[in-house]
């Protein structure tokens, strides 16, 4: 028997990327997938992107292979070549980043191209012709990315010219409606079809605000200094130092988890309220301001003075502050 041709999907867990794989299957390709997971898109945040990745690629009876995007994307998001969207969102270098990434893959198990669940003119950025275009060639892929759902309406690839896939087997979809991928969802029999994906965190306004501050701040940002951007109220002191104030008990719980040695965490000591972390350069001059907001955000009463107690490093102190009142600290707010 002859052997399958073998091609690369880069799976997002969204509808059009499950789509893709059906149609390169039913041309009697072997699909396998790459993930791509980054420090603002983790297949769990429930944004439609990626989430549930491992359930659709058993589904779609394809292997699949995680990708981890960390520090290099982090470098990436410092100067994106092709600029930021509407948000913090590099979206053509993110996505030539991701397809770099299949490219490998693709080339260790001699796969023939690869594929992909972009729709011409669907996401404003990074879909329409001339960005496919600049992905492909920034990920050295020209000629290489199908894109079966549209690929009727886009210039032939070298499958195509080589004879591996045919024009009338690729799909004529264009723009944002979703109709056309409901009705081929249905005739694959794909149940429940996910919702459309907002997107990774960047793409999020309030998210975006945070992560500019902290790109401008922070020559070298840092995992941890992005997972606390996902969490708590943010203060911006100067240039260098800034508090995280808990909304929760779990928000509380990952700010003690992620502080480091050279940040001072604070926490009203007789009263239900916050974790908050400090972090920066002089520390030291901020103790009271961060403890009054601490204490702000507690259930201790509001006129009264009231203890704080601070860690650092092991060391545990106590401050006495009247929690701040709003005019005094919503200046500082990211
Ligand atoms: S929305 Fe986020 S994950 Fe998607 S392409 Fe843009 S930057 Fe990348």
């Amino acid at each position: 028997m002859e052997e399958k041709k073998k091609v690369v999907a880069l799976l997002s867990g969204g509808l059009d990327s499950r789509l893709a794989v059906k149609m390169m299957q039913k041309q009697g390709f072997e699909v396998e997938a790459v993930a791509i997971k980054t420090p603002f898109c983790d297949f769990d945040c429930g944004r439609g992107c990626g989430f549930e990745i491992r359930e659709t690629a058993d589904n779609l009876g394809v292997k699949l292979k995680t990708v981890y995007l960390g520090d290099e994307y982090i470098e990436m998001l410092k100067h994106p070549k092709h600029g930021f969207g509407s948000g913090m969102n590099p979206c053509i270098d993110c996505r030539a980043m991701m397809f770099e990434a299949g490219k490998k893959h693709m080339q260790e198990i001699g796969a023939e191209f690869i594929i992909s669940g972009e729709v011409l003119g669907q996401r404003p950025m990074s879909q329409h012709a001339p960005a496919l275009k600049t992905i492909e060639k920034e990920s050295s892929l020209e000629g290489k990315i199908v894109r079966p759902l549209s690929g009727a309406l886009l210039p032939a690839t070298d499958p195509e010219l080589k004879g591996l896939i045919k024009r009338d087997d690729l799909g004529r979809i264009r723009g944002r409606s979703r109709k056309e991928q409901l009705k081929m969802a249905k005739e694959f029999g794909i149940e429940n079809p996910p919702n459309a994906g907002g997107g990774c965190l960047l793409t999020d306004p309030k998210f975006s605000i945070r992560a500019k501050d902290l790109f401008k701040h922070v020559k070298n940002p840092t995992i941890n200094d992005i997972e606390l951007l996902k969490i708590g109220r943010h203060y911006r002191f100067d240039e260098k130092t800034k508090l995280v104030v808990g909304r929760n008990k779990d928000e509380n719980a990952v700010i003690k988890s992620l502080a480091l040695n050279d940040d001072i965490l604070f926490e009203a000591k007789d009263y239900v309220g916050p974790v908050a972390l400090l972090r920066g350069n002089d520390l030291q001059n901020y103790r009271e301001l961060s403890a009054a907001i601490t204490l702000r955000y507690s259930d201790a009463p509001k006129e009264n003075a009231a203890l704080v107690a601070i860690n650092k490093e092991r060391t545990n102190s106590e401050i006495s502050v009247i929690p701040i009142n709003d005019s005094a600290y919503l200046q500082y707010r990211i």
